[in-house]
Protein backbone atom coordinates (compact mmCIF):
# COMPACT_ATOMS: atom_id res chain seq x y z
CA UNK A 1 0.00 0.00 0.00
CA UNK A 2 0.99 3.24 -0.77
CA UNK A 3 -0.12 6.68 -0.23
CA UNK A 4 -2.64 8.15 -3.19
CA UNK A 5 -0.56 10.91 -4.48
CA UNK A 6 -2.18 13.43 -7.31
CA UNK A 7 0.39 15.23 -8.78
CA UNK A 8 0.58 19.15 -9.29
CA UNK A 9 0.25 19.76 -13.34
CA UNK A 10 3.70 21.27 -14.33
CA UNK A 11 4.61 22.08 -17.93
CA UNK A 12 6.94 19.78 -19.82
CA UNK A 13 10.43 20.63 -20.47
CA UNK A 14 13.51 19.01 -21.67
CA UNK A 15 16.81 18.51 -20.92
CA UNK A 16 18.35 16.85 -23.87
CA UNK A 17 16.53 13.92 -24.53
CA UNK A 18 14.96 13.87 -21.11
CA UNK A 19 11.71 15.45 -19.88
CA UNK A 20 10.48 16.71 -17.47
CA UNK A 21 7.80 17.61 -16.09
CA UNK A 22 4.17 17.27 -17.39
CA UNK A 23 3.37 13.01 -17.43
CA UNK A 24 7.24 12.72 -17.12
CA UNK A 25 8.62 10.39 -14.19
CA UNK A 26 10.10 12.42 -11.44
CA UNK A 27 13.88 12.55 -12.44
CA UNK A 28 16.63 11.75 -10.55
CA UNK A 29 19.72 13.88 -11.21
CA UNK A 30 23.01 14.41 -8.71
CA UNK A 31 26.36 16.53 -9.40
CA UNK A 32 29.63 15.18 -10.26
CA UNK A 33 32.28 16.61 -7.20
CA UNK A 34 35.22 16.00 -9.42
CA UNK A 35 37.32 18.70 -10.95
CA UNK A 36 35.05 19.32 -13.96
CA UNK A 37 38.49 19.76 -16.40
CA UNK A 38 39.56 16.63 -15.60
CA UNK A 39 37.65 14.78 -18.13
CA UNK A 40 38.98 11.40 -17.07
CA UNK A 41 37.74 11.43 -13.54
CA UNK A 42 34.60 13.45 -14.54
CA UNK A 43 33.26 10.62 -17.37
CA UNK A 44 34.25 7.75 -14.74
CA UNK A 45 32.27 9.45 -12.17
CA UNK A 46 29.21 10.12 -14.75
CA UNK A 47 29.58 6.57 -15.72
CA UNK A 48 29.22 5.46 -12.15
CA UNK A 49 26.06 8.20 -11.60
CA UNK A 50 24.46 6.60 -15.05
CA UNK A 51 24.86 2.97 -14.04
CA UNK A 52 23.10 3.83 -10.08
CA UNK A 53 20.01 5.45 -12.30
CA UNK A 54 20.96 8.80 -12.34
CA UNK A 55 19.08 10.51 -15.56
CA UNK A 56 20.38 13.97 -15.51
CA UNK A 57 23.97 15.34 -14.29
CA UNK A 58 25.03 18.57 -13.12
CA UNK A 59 28.92 19.46 -13.31
CA UNK A 60 30.33 22.86 -11.81
CA UNK A 61 31.85 25.32 -14.63
CA UNK A 62 33.72 27.75 -12.05
CA UNK A 63 36.62 28.60 -15.48
CA UNK A 64 37.75 28.59 -18.43
CA UNK A 65 39.40 24.85 -18.39
CA UNK A 66 36.27 23.22 -17.12
CA UNK A 67 34.60 25.29 -20.10
CA UNK A 68 36.68 23.74 -22.20
CA UNK A 69 36.54 20.21 -21.26
CA UNK A 70 32.72 20.03 -21.42
CA UNK A 71 32.40 19.77 -25.53
CA UNK A 72 34.28 15.96 -24.99
CA UNK A 73 32.29 15.76 -21.74
CA UNK A 74 29.02 16.33 -23.24
CA UNK A 75 29.63 13.63 -26.07
CA UNK A 76 31.29 11.52 -23.94
CA UNK A 77 28.41 11.14 -21.32
CA UNK A 78 25.97 9.04 -21.42
CA UNK A 79 22.83 10.84 -19.67
CA UNK A 80 22.35 14.83 -20.57
CA UNK A 81 25.32 17.51 -18.57
CA UNK A 82 23.63 20.41 -17.24
CA UNK A 83 26.64 23.12 -16.66
CA UNK A 84 26.70 24.68 -13.07
CA UNK A 85 27.22 28.17 -13.26
CA UNK A 86 27.62 31.25 -10.88
CA UNK A 87 29.25 34.64 -11.58
CA UNK A 88 30.37 34.40 -14.89
CA UNK A 89 27.82 34.33 -17.91
CA UNK A 90 31.05 34.07 -21.02
CA UNK A 91 31.32 30.98 -19.57
CA UNK A 92 27.52 29.96 -19.59
CA UNK A 93 27.67 31.04 -23.20
CA UNK A 94 30.63 28.97 -23.77
CA UNK A 95 28.79 26.13 -21.99
CA UNK A 96 25.24 26.12 -24.16
CA UNK A 97 27.61 26.28 -27.52
CA UNK A 98 29.63 23.36 -26.32
CA UNK A 99 26.31 21.40 -25.71
CA UNK A 100 25.18 21.22 -22.46
CA UNK A 101 21.63 20.03 -22.36
CA UNK A 102 20.99 22.50 -19.28
CA UNK A 103 22.42 25.53 -17.32
CA UNK A 104 21.43 26.29 -14.09
CA UNK A 105 21.93 29.61 -13.03
CA UNK A 106 21.85 31.31 -9.65
CA UNK A 107 20.03 35.11 -10.97
CA UNK A 108 21.56 36.56 -7.71
CA UNK A 109 24.95 36.26 -8.60
CA UNK A 110 24.78 37.55 -11.88
CA UNK A 111 25.14 41.31 -11.60
CA UNK A 112 25.21 42.55 -15.31
CA UNK A 113 21.57 42.01 -17.21
CA UNK A 114 23.00 42.51 -20.19
CA UNK A 115 24.99 39.76 -20.30
CA UNK A 116 22.67 37.54 -18.49
CA UNK A 117 20.02 38.62 -21.61
CA UNK A 118 22.61 37.59 -24.35
CA UNK A 119 23.03 34.06 -22.41
CA UNK A 120 19.22 33.35 -21.88
CA UNK A 121 18.92 34.13 -25.95
CA UNK A 122 21.82 31.54 -26.98
CA UNK A 123 19.92 28.96 -24.58
CA UNK A 124 16.92 30.04 -26.79
CA UNK A 125 18.44 29.39 -30.02
CA UNK A 126 20.25 25.87 -28.49
CA UNK A 127 17.08 25.03 -26.83
CA UNK A 128 19.24 24.48 -23.68
CA UNK A 129 17.29 23.85 -20.39
CA UNK A 130 17.42 26.84 -17.83
CA UNK A 131 17.02 26.23 -14.14
CA UNK A 132 17.05 29.68 -12.22
CA UNK A 133 18.24 28.17 -8.98
CA UNK A 134 17.28 30.45 -6.29
CA UNK A 135 19.28 29.79 -2.91
CA UNK A 136 18.88 31.36 0.49
CA UNK A 137 22.14 32.26 0.86
CA UNK A 138 22.56 34.23 -2.37
CA UNK A 139 19.69 36.17 -3.08
CA UNK A 140 19.44 39.31 -4.56
CA UNK A 141 20.13 42.61 -2.87
CA UNK A 142 16.72 44.63 -3.27
CA UNK A 143 15.40 41.06 -2.17
CA UNK A 144 17.60 41.15 0.73
CA UNK A 145 16.65 44.52 1.28
CA UNK A 146 12.78 44.51 1.75
CA UNK A 147 12.72 40.90 4.02
CA UNK A 148 15.92 41.69 5.81
CA UNK A 149 16.23 37.72 5.87
CA UNK A 150 16.45 35.31 3.42
CA UNK A 151 13.25 34.16 4.30
CA UNK A 152 10.75 31.79 2.43
CA UNK A 153 9.12 34.68 0.67
CA UNK A 154 12.09 36.22 -0.49
CA UNK A 155 12.97 33.12 -2.62
CA UNK A 156 9.24 33.16 -4.18
CA UNK A 157 9.50 36.82 -5.13
CA UNK A 158 13.49 36.25 -6.53
CA UNK A 159 12.53 33.13 -8.29
CA UNK A 160 9.05 34.83 -9.53
CA UNK A 161 10.50 37.56 -10.52
CA UNK A 162 13.47 35.90 -12.72
CA UNK A 163 10.99 33.32 -14.41
CA UNK A 164 9.09 36.82 -15.40
CA UNK A 165 12.22 38.54 -16.58
CA UNK A 166 13.27 35.09 -18.86
CA UNK A 167 9.75 34.67 -20.26
CA UNK A 168 9.26 38.62 -20.66
CA UNK A 169 12.55 39.00 -21.88
CA UNK A 170 13.85 36.40 -23.77
CA UNK A 171 9.99 34.67 -23.98
CA UNK A 172 11.78 31.53 -23.23
CA UNK A 173 9.51 28.57 -21.77
CA UNK A 174 12.50 25.87 -21.17
CA UNK A 175 12.97 26.30 -17.50
CA UNK A 176 12.60 24.66 -13.83
CA UNK A 177 13.05 26.35 -10.99
CA UNK A 178 14.46 25.17 -7.40
CA UNK A 179 13.98 27.47 -4.50
CA UNK A 180 16.83 25.67 -1.89
CA UNK A 181 17.46 26.39 1.47
CA UNK A 182 19.60 24.25 4.43
CA UNK A 183 16.45 24.55 6.46
CA UNK A 184 13.70 22.20 5.19
CA UNK A 185 10.97 23.53 6.24
CA UNK A 186 12.20 26.81 4.57
CA UNK A 187 12.14 24.80 1.68
CA UNK A 188 9.15 23.09 1.69
CA UNK A 189 7.10 26.47 2.41
CA UNK A 190 9.00 27.89 -0.26
CA UNK A 191 8.03 25.77 -3.20
CA UNK A 192 4.54 25.37 -1.32
CA UNK A 193 4.16 28.90 -2.13
CA UNK A 194 5.43 29.28 -5.56
CA UNK A 195 3.79 26.42 -6.86
CA UNK A 196 0.32 27.85 -5.77
CA UNK A 197 1.81 31.23 -8.46
CA UNK A 198 3.33 29.32 -11.56
CA UNK A 199 3.45 25.59 -13.33
CA UNK A 200 6.93 25.83 -14.26
CA UNK A 201 8.33 22.17 -13.27
CA UNK A 202 9.98 22.01 -10.13
CA UNK A 203 13.86 20.68 -8.95
CA UNK A 204 13.02 19.81 -5.35
CA UNK A 205 15.92 19.03 -2.68
CA UNK A 206 17.46 20.45 -0.02
CA UNK A 207 21.10 22.51 0.17
CA UNK A 208 24.09 21.41 2.06
CA UNK A 209 22.27 19.59 4.18
CA UNK A 210 25.59 17.50 5.28
CA UNK A 211 26.24 14.00 5.54
CA UNK A 212 24.58 10.67 4.19
CA UNK A 213 22.96 9.99 7.78
CA UNK A 214 22.00 13.83 8.28
CA UNK A 215 21.64 14.79 4.80
CA UNK A 216 19.35 11.71 3.91
CA UNK A 217 16.68 12.89 6.98
CA UNK A 218 17.10 16.66 6.22
CA UNK A 219 16.32 15.59 2.15
CA UNK A 220 14.19 13.02 3.05
CA UNK A 221 11.23 14.99 5.15
CA UNK A 222 11.32 18.16 2.91
CA UNK A 223 11.35 15.87 -0.51
CA UNK A 224 8.93 13.22 1.03
CA UNK A 225 6.55 16.31 2.21
CA UNK A 226 6.65 17.78 -1.33
CA UNK A 227 5.84 14.80 -3.28
CA UNK A 228 3.39 13.92 -0.83
CA UNK A 229 1.66 17.18 -1.42
CA UNK A 230 2.24 16.81 -5.45
CA UNK A 231 4.99 19.17 -5.87
CA UNK A 232 8.49 18.03 -7.63
CA UNK A 233 9.12 16.89 -11.12
CA UNK A 234 12.98 16.24 -10.35
CA UNK A 235 14.93 15.97 -7.68
CA UNK A 236 18.37 15.77 -6.12
CA UNK A 237 19.16 15.07 -2.65
CA UNK A 238 22.55 17.21 -2.02
CA UNK A 239 24.79 15.07 0.26
CA UNK A 240 28.51 15.55 1.71
CA UNK A 241 29.24 11.92 0.29
CA UNK A 242 29.86 9.87 -2.77
CA UNK A 243 27.16 11.40 -5.31
CA UNK A 244 26.66 7.54 -6.01
CA UNK A 245 24.69 7.66 -2.97
CA UNK A 246 22.57 10.66 -3.64
CA UNK A 247 21.05 8.57 -6.41
CA UNK A 248 20.30 5.45 -3.99
CA UNK A 249 19.01 7.90 -1.43
CA UNK A 250 16.93 9.64 -4.30
CA UNK A 251 15.28 6.73 -5.49
CA UNK A 252 14.83 5.55 -1.92
CA UNK A 253 12.64 8.16 -1.41
CA UNK A 254 10.89 7.49 -4.39
CA UNK A 255 10.62 3.90 -4.09
CA UNK A 256 8.83 4.18 -0.44
CA UNK A 257 6.19 6.80 -2.00
CA UNK A 258 5.18 4.55 -4.74
CA UNK A 259 6.24 7.11 -7.10
CA UNK A 260 9.11 5.15 -8.63
CA UNK A 261 11.53 1.78 -8.42
CA UNK A 262 14.23 1.00 -9.63
CA UNK A 263 16.02 -1.52 -7.14
CA UNK A 264 14.56 -3.84 -4.99
CA UNK A 265 13.17 -3.57 -1.53
CA UNK A 266 15.29 -4.72 1.32
CA UNK A 267 13.11 -5.92 4.50
CA UNK A 268 15.72 -6.47 7.16
CA UNK A 269 14.57 -7.40 10.60
CA UNK A 270 16.75 -5.00 13.81
CA UNK A 271 17.52 -8.68 15.43
CA UNK A 272 17.25 -9.60 18.93
CA UNK A 273 18.36 -12.21 21.20
CA UNK A 274 16.86 -15.04 18.93
CA UNK A 275 19.44 -14.70 16.29
CA UNK A 276 22.22 -16.44 15.73
CA UNK A 277 23.59 -15.60 12.63
CA UNK A 278 25.52 -12.90 11.72
CA UNK A 279 22.51 -11.08 10.11
CA UNK A 280 24.49 -7.40 10.02
CA UNK A 281 27.06 -9.24 7.48
CA UNK A 282 24.46 -10.52 5.59
CA UNK A 283 22.55 -8.02 5.01
CA UNK A 284 25.25 -5.54 3.67
CA UNK A 285 25.93 -8.13 1.49
CA UNK A 286 22.29 -8.57 -0.13
CA UNK A 287 21.96 -4.54 -0.42
CA UNK A 288 25.17 -4.86 -2.47
CA UNK A 289 24.28 -6.95 -4.47
CA UNK A 290 20.97 -5.60 -5.15
CA UNK A 291 22.31 -2.28 -6.25
CA UNK A 292 23.21 -4.77 -9.48
CA UNK A 293 19.53 -5.48 -9.74
CA UNK A 294 17.20 -3.22 -11.26
CA UNK A 295 13.81 -4.81 -10.46
CA UNK A 296 10.40 -4.40 -8.45
CA UNK A 297 11.25 -7.12 -5.92
CA UNK A 298 10.88 -7.10 -2.11
CA UNK A 299 13.60 -8.95 -0.36
CA UNK A 300 13.88 -9.94 3.19
CA UNK A 301 16.98 -10.76 5.38
CA UNK A 302 15.75 -11.70 8.60
CA UNK A 303 17.82 -12.94 12.02
CA UNK A 304 15.63 -16.10 13.02
CA UNK A 305 14.13 -19.04 11.17
CA UNK A 306 10.61 -18.64 14.25
CA UNK A 307 9.64 -15.73 13.44
CA UNK A 308 11.35 -14.09 10.41
CA UNK A 309 9.25 -16.01 7.80
CA UNK A 310 6.71 -15.06 9.28
CA UNK A 311 7.52 -11.29 9.73
CA UNK A 312 8.20 -10.74 6.08
CA UNK A 313 4.99 -12.14 4.76
CA UNK A 314 5.05 -9.61 1.86
CA UNK A 315 8.84 -10.43 0.65
CA UNK A 316 8.74 -12.20 -2.48
CA UNK A 317 12.00 -14.07 -1.25
CA UNK A 318 13.87 -14.10 1.55
CA UNK A 319 16.54 -15.80 4.26
CA UNK A 320 16.31 -16.49 7.84
CA UNK A 321 19.29 -17.58 9.75
CA UNK A 322 19.52 -20.31 12.52
CA UNK A 323 22.37 -22.12 13.85
CA UNK A 324 24.53 -22.72 11.67
CA UNK A 325 21.95 -23.20 8.98
CA UNK A 326 19.73 -20.86 7.41
CA UNK A 327 16.09 -21.09 5.32
CA UNK A 328 15.29 -19.78 2.44
CA UNK A 329 11.29 -18.32 1.89
CA UNK A 330 9.24 -17.33 -0.59
CA UNK A 331 6.03 -15.07 -0.19
CA UNK A 332 6.52 -15.98 3.52
CA UNK A 333 6.51 -20.08 2.97
CA UNK A 334 10.14 -21.99 3.66
CA UNK A 335 10.92 -23.57 0.47
CA UNK A 336 14.60 -24.45 1.40
CA UNK A 337 16.96 -25.22 4.30
CA UNK A 338 20.65 -24.71 3.65
CA UNK A 339 24.16 -24.77 5.92
CA UNK A 340 25.07 -21.23 6.97
CA UNK A 341 28.38 -20.97 4.42
CA UNK A 342 25.67 -21.38 1.28
CA UNK A 343 22.87 -19.31 2.63
CA UNK A 344 23.86 -16.57 0.20
CA UNK A 345 24.59 -18.35 -2.50
CA UNK A 346 21.16 -19.99 -2.48
CA UNK A 347 19.32 -17.14 -2.07
CA UNK A 348 21.11 -15.39 -5.04
CA UNK A 349 20.18 -18.50 -7.24
CA UNK A 350 16.42 -18.19 -6.02
CA UNK A 351 15.98 -14.50 -6.65
CA UNK A 352 17.40 -15.00 -9.91
CA UNK A 353 15.15 -17.95 -10.95
CA UNK A 354 12.19 -16.23 -9.29
CA UNK A 355 13.28 -13.17 -11.89
CA UNK A 356 13.45 -15.59 -14.75
CA UNK A 357 10.08 -16.96 -13.57
CA UNK A 358 8.65 -12.88 -13.40
CA UNK A 359 10.10 -10.62 -15.89
CA UNK A 360 7.79 -8.23 -15.80
CA UNK A 361 9.40 -7.29 -12.61
CA UNK A 362 12.59 -5.94 -14.58
CA UNK A 363 13.05 -2.47 -14.89
CA UNK A 364 14.24 -0.76 -17.90
CA UNK A 365 14.98 2.49 -16.70
CA UNK A 366 12.99 5.03 -19.30
S1 LIG B 1 13.18 -12.06 12.91
FE1 LIG B 1 13.88 -13.20 14.73
S2 LIG B 1 15.89 -12.33 15.17
FE2 LIG B 1 14.85 -10.87 13.85
S3 LIG B 1 13.88 -9.47 15.27
FE3 LIG B 1 12.36 -10.98 14.71
S4 LIG B 1 12.52 -12.51 16.36
FE4 LIG B 1 14.40 -11.26 16.45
Amino acid sequence: MYPKIKRRVTRKVWVGKISVGGDSPIRVQSMTNTPTADLNATLSQIQKLFEAGCEIVRVAVPDEKSAKALKDLVKESPIPVIADLHFATLLGEKAVKAGCAGIRINPGTFKNKANLERLLKICKDYNCCVRIGINAGSLEPEILKKYKVPSYKAMVESALRWVEYVVETVDYHNLKVSLKSSNWWETIKAYQAFSKKSDFPLHVGVTEAGGLIPGTIKNTMAISYLLLKGIGDTLRVSLTADPVEEVYVAYEILKNLGLRTLYPEVIACPTCGRCEIDLFSLYQKVEAWTKRIKANLKLAVMGCVVNGPGEAKMADIGIAGGKGVGVIFREGKIIKKVPETQLLEEFFKEVETFLKEHPERLINPQ
